[in-house]
């Protein structure tokens, strides 16, 4: 998955304890320094960078000291959505909105100013009181989504961020993190949760996975471990998404939520809830996409079945058009009542 040769990196965050651990780590790794971590024209706006794309994700870090420290309400996923500790991945989903203000390279950015955002999370959270009412996100917790835009499995192969949230969060007996993930990340096992976080294995059918989900665990991994999670301590949620529309996909979905039905035990499925989340695309991603990975933008870009739509910084997101977008879920729900009849549907969107 990573194999570093290059890490750019803001003077502060050498300087702090999380960047010289991460440096401590990888010896012999050549160090440049960049004055932000969100400009750095070698990387971003360079665009011979595309056809390097995957390339950069294994062997270049970023490292970075998050300024802002903003929790936002969600509501859908989850409550809250915290500051996350790292912006980027190591791995290539071809439909990631992480990239889309990048420009021509998406390699992990972490932030090491861990102790700035932990301890930020606990005053969020304790200023919250007890949840008294139960919603979509949780009957009892508050919900912090720390993984917005990145993949936390993946950043625990190389720092310390992920396991210090997890940790901080087993203090937290009225908040819950969560993550999406598409990484089985073993060591994850032994970081003794408590139940206080989530994790949210993505899931789409195998055939779409292999031409979208570059470089993750496969499906089967994914599924496979879910039990394994749940004994370890943690809470075990499933993302359908995204749900891609093309020929077949009915099918697929009805095998994929069979399997699911088949592997998973009792234990797993009785906690078990899950997230719908349609395709959306993006103008910009698009023309970066048909330079590393033509072939997924025939399934992604659809303009006949899609809507544009400009979004506040200007980009041009493509998403499917509210009936077939209405249509599609109604099935989607229908093969989930008879296929997985267990599996809760937190919400769909
Ligand atoms: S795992 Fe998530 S963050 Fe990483 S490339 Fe895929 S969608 Fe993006």
């Amino acid at each position: 998955m990573l194999d570093v040769r290059e890490i750019y990196a803001e003077p502060a965050a050498l300087d702090s304890p999380r960047g010289r651990q991460v440096v401590a780590r990888l010896p012999g790794v050549r160090v440049t320094e960049v004055a932000s971590h969100w400009r750095i024209p070698a990387l971003h706006g360079n665009d011979g960078n595309v056809g390097r794309w995957v390339r950069i994700k294994t062997d270049t870090l970023v490292l970075g000291v998050k300024h802002t420290l903003r929790t936002r309400p969600n509501g859908r996923s989850a409550d809250w959505i915290a500051p996350g500790s790292s912006n980027g991945c190591a791995m290539a989903c071809a439909y990631c909105y992480v990239p889309r203000r990048k420009g021509y390279a998406n390699p992990i950015t972490l932030f090491t100013n861990i102790e700035e955002i932990v301890a930020h999370v606990r005053r969020h959270v304790r200023a919250q009181g007890r949840k008294t009412e139960p919603n979509q996100c949780d009957p009892q917790a508050w919900v912090y989504d720390i993984g917005e835009n990145g993949d936390c499995s993946v950043d625990a192969l190389i720092c310390d961020n992920t396991s210090d949230l997890i940790a901080a969060f087993r203090g937290l007996p009225t908040a819950k993190a969560s993550f999406a993930t598409k990484f089985v990340n073993p060591d994850l096992l032994a970081l003794d949760p408590q139940g206080r976080t989530r994790v949210r294995f993505s899931l789409m059918p195998h055939q779409d996975a292999r031409l979208l989900d570059i470089r993750t665990s496969s499906i089967h991994e994914r599924i496979a471990a879910a039990a394994d999670f749940f004994d370890a301590g943690y809470e075990v949620h499933f993302n359908l998404s995204p749900v891609v529309l093309r020929p077949g996909w009915q099918l697929d979905w009805a095998e994929l939520l069979t399997q699911l039905d088949d592997v998973l035990p009792a234990r797993v499925k009785r906690q078990a809830a899950a997230e719908i989340i349609m395709l959306t695309h993006n103008q910009s991603l698009h023309e970066v996409n048909l330079g590393w990975h033509p072939r997924a933008e025939e399934v992604l870009w659809q303009p006949e079945a899609q809507e544009a739509k400009r979004s506040q910084n200007g980009s041009l997101n493509v998403r499917y058009s509210p009936a077939i977008k209405r249509e599609s879920l109604a099935r989607l729900r229908h093969l989930l009542s008879t296929h997985a009849p267990w599996l809760h549907v937190r919400y769909a969107f």
